[in-house]
């Protein structure tokens, strides 16, 4: 299993268990079919200690979708089993244990839900049209019972009905993990509503796929080319249309309204990428390319206490500075999505859509991106005259749904986001200027010399 993990030392942890699972016991909710049981490693339908090469890059994927959903939170996803630097994984009785006395942690076992029913056929422990299942609100605290810290995704209906059929699909598995851990969080299904009638349970999100898509995670979930966050007010305990069940609900995930010991606050994640021009970024360059390991971050709402979707204004933002000398083109793309595995490149569609603003040194907008149809990037490439200027990243502003037949709603434009470009200069200090900086290393060095 390639050991992966999007947050290291994030007070909350999903922990994707793809490696097969010996679910000793009752689970909380029982299935139409007992048990949980053994569950096989992903594409399994024998114990097997190894993944090919293909089944390796669907692992990638599915953790990459799933750590892209949680990117906005203080919340790690990750491959590594923590039970193992624990010393507690001499059996999966012991690991079981263990991840239930975690505050803080869901163990996602991803895998069939297929079961010998005994007399040579198969049958699934939980139910013959679920995709996965979680229990509302178990991902605070120290667990109090057992399994309370442990959901299941189901692969089979993505590997063909016996589960030996091809490979599990990455993007779809690792959006339904997200779903999964929505619900460990605190969240309802998001539904679609005709006035006061809620007519699909699951949102089926947007009337038409394509570029600039989107569905729910904790709706359908698939099918369209965003899958994220929408705000909102569907679904709940008692199917109300008023009920508070989006990032709202799920940050307050804390002590104060949980009681429970040992849990921690779950916040928006913040990067380090200036938010104005007084404390905006040098654009990091490696000679006078962008360096996209470095040129990347993070748009969050503003508020925690009442995120909007709806306005730019209602999200932080990225502010990055730039020198051009004059004499040669600068391009600059703002690409949507993680980079984890190669900086040039995003993992998948991710959860962001965004805009790019070029500005002058005194703060005026000179140039907009051009976003591309596929609505993944935006570019801007022009040859300005030499000076420094500001490359301002924000969200898009939210998303209404486009489903004539339901009520509104509204989806955030939040996630990560990464730079790419080229044609950047180096600014050459003035003569004065580098008196002043040889001042200043004299003193740094001098007080390194007493130190
Ligand atoms: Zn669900």
């Amino acid at each position: 299993v390639p050991q992966l993990s999007s947050r290291p030392g994030a007070p909350f942890t999903i922990y994707i268990n793809v490696a097969g699972f010996d679910y000793s016991g009752a689970w909380a909710d029982p299935g139409d079919n007992g048990d949980p049981g053994v569950t096989l490693g992903l594409n399994d339908t024998q114990p097997t200690d190894t993944f090919n090469a293909t089944e390796v890059d669907e692992i990638k994927n599915l953790w990459s979708r799933a750590a892209q959903s949680y990117y906005p939170f203080n919340v790690s996803v990750t491959t590594v089993d923590p039970a193992v630097a624990a010393g507690q994984a001499g059996s999966d009785a012991d690991r079981l244990a263990y991840y239930d006395s975690l505050p803080n942690f869901m163990n996602t076992i991803v895998g069939s839900q297929l079961r010998d029913d005994g007399n040579g056929g198969l049958v699934k422990w939980f139910s013959d049209d679920a995709d996965g299942v979680s229990q509302i609100a178990a991902v605070t605290g120290v667990a109090p019972g057992v399994g309370h810290h442990t959901n299941f995704m189901f692969t089979e209906e993505q590997q063909g009905s016996n589960a030996t059929n091809g490979v599990a699909n990455g993007d779809y598995i690792g959006a339904i993990i997200s779903h999964e851990n929505a619900h460990a969080f605190g969240l309802y299904h998001q539904g679609d509503w005709d006035n006061g009638t809620l007519v699909n349970e699951y949102s089926l999100g947007d009337d038409n796929g394509g570029p600039g898509s989107y569905v729910p995670i904790i709706g359908q979930a698939s099918d369209r080319q965003r899958v994220t966050w929408r705000a909102g007010d569907t679904g709940g305990p008692n199917d109300t249309e008023t009920f508070v069940n989006d990032v709202e609900a799920l940050l307050a995930t804390n002590v104060a309204t949980n009681g429970r010991a040992g849990a921690a606050d779950l916040h928006f994640a913040t990067d380090t990428i200036g938010d104005d021009m007084g404390t905006a970024t040098p654009l990091p360059l490696i000679g006078s390319d962008v360096d996209p390991s470095l040129a990347k971050g993070l748009i969050v709402p503003r508020s925690e206490s009442a995120p909007e979707p709806i306005g730019f204004g209602n999200y932080t933002e990225g502010r990055f500075s730039f020198y051009t000398d004059g004499m040669d083109a600068v391009s600059l793309t703002l690409n949507n999505g993680t980079n984890f595995f190669d900086p040039t490149m995003a993992d998948g569609v991710g959860t962001l859509r965004s805009f790019l603003e070029i500005y002058d040194e005194n703060g005026d907008s000179i140039a907009t991106g051009v976003e591309d149809s596929s609505t993944l990037f935006t570019t801007y490439m022009d040859t300005l005259a030499e000076g420094n200027y500001f490359a301002q990243v924000s969200s898009f502003g939210g998303h209404m749904q486009d489903a004539a037949a339901f009520n509104d709603a509204f989806y955030f434009d939040m996630g990560a986001y990464f730079l790419t470009g080229s044609g950047f200069d180096v600014q050459v200090p003035e003569p004065g200027t580098m008196a002043l900086i040889l001042l200043a290393m004299s003193l740094v060095a001098g007080r390194r010399l007493r130190s």
